[in-house]
């Protein structure tokens, strides 16, 4: 299987989707493969919402069976799900799963696209999504998509008819591309694009429809099929060895931090289209009526009638022999006054001609990055593998002002190498996801160069250009710089150049609470981008506050380094909130970003910057009692959040909780699904119960309804039934629906004001049905929806007390939302009112 996949990897990338993979060296059969995409003149346009949405099954069997042009146009890039292999979060989990569709196309030959839409967390209705996205400038990015592709036929994941069936995005996505299908050719729909591009009409729009939309298989048998058609997605392609439905399972593989790994399926396999727009197509073909031959470009047929003949007649055993064919197609197919087909078409040739003549030219910097003003240098290698004359004249560095002339015969075999040095311009961009340079806003990034949106990443600062001379034709490739570099235990390694400041700054802690007057020690990192780095760092922070010392100086000798700095920040003695941001200057410039790397086998090194800032929180809080007992559920943040505001926290482990040994603390906390995850915990109940009617305090957050049910049933010491409510409106209006409850009295009080600044949700999983032991103390709904009353929910148990809470407070505290922190420390403190009311501290 490896020796397959290897291969295979080698096919797909040959065209590369990504700039720091490594180089493609295809065979004769797939480079035959290629020839046989390059004189099919159709396009493919499937649109969903997330990575992982996509079927990939789908994508390559029209990439590689049908040979099409095909782009998975997803609307966000993935940003508010789980990461099941590392840290990365929100946008930082949006450049992962970049990354990790662009590795899911180089397998399945597809390509990728984006729009500015952020996925700002779960959603039940497109009204919903809509409104926080911005409609109207997803839909122009949907538009925009749709001109600059111009796909033949549109293929959606979801049905745009049935809102509320599945996540808003899901449905939104659908409607988007159903109404971007009509604007498309509309000149008066967001004219400003026209400057750049022209308007396009797509002939056919489908659904891709499944037995589960049905309910059921048997249901889905009886369905009338009439404006549907079927397509056999589990065909065998002899040229690559391997199953349409194994490539799909590969692609589908990339997707690790959804955990998507799966076994890869082979034989027969049934996938159903149903029409939206255009007519119905004869004979289960997609592209029925649709001319995807040279012909339907003027001036194509000259190219065509050559390169069906090189398709036809291919000689496997010495492609090279083609060469001189393939360079009369290049220059009739520079004639055709169509651009767009005409820079897509030359590109796919370029690469079918470097590959058949063996010819590798490669650009590898000596280091992994560098910065504006440094001098970098680049190792150049070009190699002939085939007796055609190929004559190197130039070779430039894009980006750069460097350019060397070998002027030399490549000879067959001979392989020439050229080191060119160059200062990197002071103006070069730097390295970073140029969807994450502006801020944004909750529903949509900015980005302001038309251009650049919709493009999966930002492409290498630079490019070697080698003009090479064929018997008289000029033909300029084009490469991009990469590091290759060898580790012992891995071999061979790419990665991108990248462009990256002279200095980086980070305070780990991203959120830091202040709950009384006293100073904190704050830490900044300071790491150097390049050797010998001498400055002055200073700590930007909100009015009020104090900061010692104004400056602090700092000299880093190598490139990579670290050195710590330690400001002493000193909150008001009022309530008050802000940032605090290390601006660092070296010689007349200033630097104010923090680098984030994000490195996995499966996809390339990724350097990201971000603005370096921690958000300082100084809230008036009341809390009662100080050890505080946790149990780990699914993993949270909550326990450092306690500590911040002085709770001395101690992580329980379940297997050791016994009669007694809980008795210590204040509280028991239980982590978020605590239950659908730890085993042992349902054995541990009595103790807890127990813990509880000796006068503890026991507090259980979120669990998923599914798993719980079939689990078991004493998830609290009376009834209690989750179910699969939330409110996800973080601004949804809040009430108070037990004024007088301790919950929202002591030591805090709580008011409507505590429920501003909340974050993605209100919470999720509430209860439905509880007994009458419980009290509920808060209402809140979504727009259009019922109030639940389910969310905190307090009930007396012998001398202690039993709360339940899917409020989501393992998002709140971490991001420093100072209603739910007190709200936090009122759980904690219940029923301390009654026993202790001598030991409250303040502070
Ligand atoms: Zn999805």
């Amino acid at each position: 299987m490896r020796y397959l996949w290897a291969c295979f990897v080698a096919i797909t990338l040959y065209f590369p989707k990504t700039f720091a993979q490594k180089p493609a060296k295809p065979t004769s059969a797939e480079i035959h493969h290629e020839l046989q995409k390059l004189n099919f003149l159709g396009t493919a346009l499937y649109v969903a919402a997330h990575p992982d949405d996509e079927n990939t099954s789908l994508i390559s069997y029209l990439s590689n069976h049908k040979k099409a042009r095909t782009i998975y146009l997803s609307l966000t890039r993935g940003d508010g799900g789980q990461n099941l292999i590392g840290p990365e979060l929100q946008e930082l989990l949006g450049v992962l799963r970049t990354q990790e569709l662009l590795a899911a196309r180089g397998v399945d030959g597809g390509e990728q696209r984006f729009t500015r839409a952020n996925d700002f967390g779960f959603s039940k209705h497109p009204n919903e999504t809509l409104k926080i996205w911005d409609k109207d400038k997803v839909l122009g990015d949907v538009v925009w998509a749709i001109r600059t592709l111009k796909p033949d036929i549109i293929i959606n994941r979801f049905d745009h008819r049935t809102p509320g069936s599945t996540h808003g995005h899901h449905t939104s996505s659908a409607i988007l591309s159903m109404e971007a299908f009509d604007l498309a050719n509309n000149a008066n729909a967001y004219p400003e694009q026209l400057e750049i591009t022209s308007v396009w009409q797509p002939k056919k729009s489908f659904y891709n429809t499944s037995w589960w939309q049905y309910g059921s298989r048997e249901a889905f048998d009886e369905a009338d099929k009439s404006n549907m058609l079927h397509v056999d997605i589990g065909v065998y392609y002899p040229e690559l060895g391997l199953s349409n439905n194994e490539i799909a399972a590969l692609a589908r593989s990339q997707h690790l931090c959804q955990g998507f790994g799966r076994l890869t399926e082979r034989g027969t396999s049934e996938e159903y289209l149903e029409l939206l727009k255009g007519d119905i197509p004869k004979g289960n073909d997609l592209f029925d009526g649709i001319n995807t031959t040279w012909s339907r470009v003027e001036g194509g047929e000259a190219v065509g009638n050559i390169l069906y003949a090189i398709e036809k007649n291919f000689d496997f055993k010495n492609p090279s022999k083609h060469i001189p064919d393939l360079v009369m197609a290049y220059g009739l197919l520079q004639k055709i006054k169509d651009e767009h087909w005409k820079q897509l078409k030359s590109e796919e040739l370029k690469s079918i001609i470097l590959a058949c003549a063996g010819l590798y030219l490669e650009a590898s910097s000596d280091g992994a990055s560098t910065t504006p003003g440094s001098l970098a240098k680049v190792n150049i290698e070009a190699l002939n593998r085939s007796s055609q004359n190929i004559f190197l004249k130039e070779i430039q560095i894009v980006g750069a002002d460097a350019i060397i002339a070998p002027n030399k015969m490549l000879t067959d075999n001979g392989k020439q190498e050229f080191d060119i040095s160059f200062t990197v311009p002071e103006n070069t961009p730097y390295s970073s996801p140029y969807w994450l340079n502006e801020p944004g806003a909750l529903g949509i990034y900015t980005v302001n160069d038309q251009k650049l949106i919709g493009q999966p990443e930002t492409t290498s600062a630079f490019k070697v250009k080698f003009i090479l001379d064929f018997n008289g034709t000029e033909i300029a490739f084009e490469q991009p710089v990469v590091h290759r570099f060898s580790r012992p235990e891995k071999g061979e390694l790419y990665e991108p150049f990248a462009v990256l400041p002279e200095a980086t700054s980070k305070i780990d802690e991203k959120v830091l609470i202040f709950a009384d007057e006293k100073t904190k020690a704050i830490h900044v990192k300071i790491k150097a981008g390049k050797d010998n780095v001498n400055g002055n760092v200073a700590l930007g922070h909100p009015t009020g506050w104090t900061v010692t010392p104004s400056n602090i100086p700092f000299s880093i000798v190598q490139k990579g380094q670290e050195q710590m700095v330690t400001f002493m920040v000193t909150p008001p003695n009022t309530e008050s909130e802000g940032e605090i941001s290390p601006i660092i200057t070296i010689g007349n410039n200033t630097y104010g970003k923090e680098l984030v790397e994000i490195n996995y086998d499966h996809i390339p090194r990724q350097s990201i910057l971000l603005p370096s800032k921690a958000k300082v929180v100084r809230m008036d809080i009341r809390k009662s009692g100080e050890h505080i007992g946790y149990i780990m559920g699914a993993g949270d943040m909550v326990p450092e959040s306690l500590e911040q505001i002085g709770y001395q926290v101690h992580i329980i482990d379940p297997d050791k909780i016994e009669k007694g040994s809980l008795d210590k603390y204040d509280a028991v906390v239980v982590g978020i699904r605590a239950y659908n995850v730890v085993e042992s915990l349902k054995f541990k109940q009595p103790i807890l119960f127990d813990y509880v009617k000796n006068g503890g305090n026991m507090i259980v957050q979120y669990n998923t309804a599914g798993r719980w049910a079939a689990q078991f049933e004493n998830i609290a010491p009376y009834d209690l039934i989750l179910s699969s409510e939330r409110v996800t409106d973080e601004n949804s209006k809040v009430g108070i629906v037990s004024p007088q409850n301790s919950l929202v009295n002591f030591p805090n009080t709580i008011s409507e004001k505590d429920f501003e600044g909340w974050i993605q949700e209100r919470g999720l999983y509430f209860p439905t049905r509880w007994s009458q032991e419980f009290t509920p103390v808060l209402s809140m709904g979504d727009e259009g929806e019922p109030q639940s009353k389910g969310s905190l929910l307090v009930a007396p148990y012998g001398k202690g007390h039993y709360i339940y809470t899917g409020l989501s407070f393992f998002r709140e505290l971490p991001a420093g939302v100072s209603g739910a922190y007190k709200l936090f420390a009122n759980m904690l403190s219940v029923g301390k009112d009654e026993v202790k009311k001598e030991s409250n501290v303040k502070g």
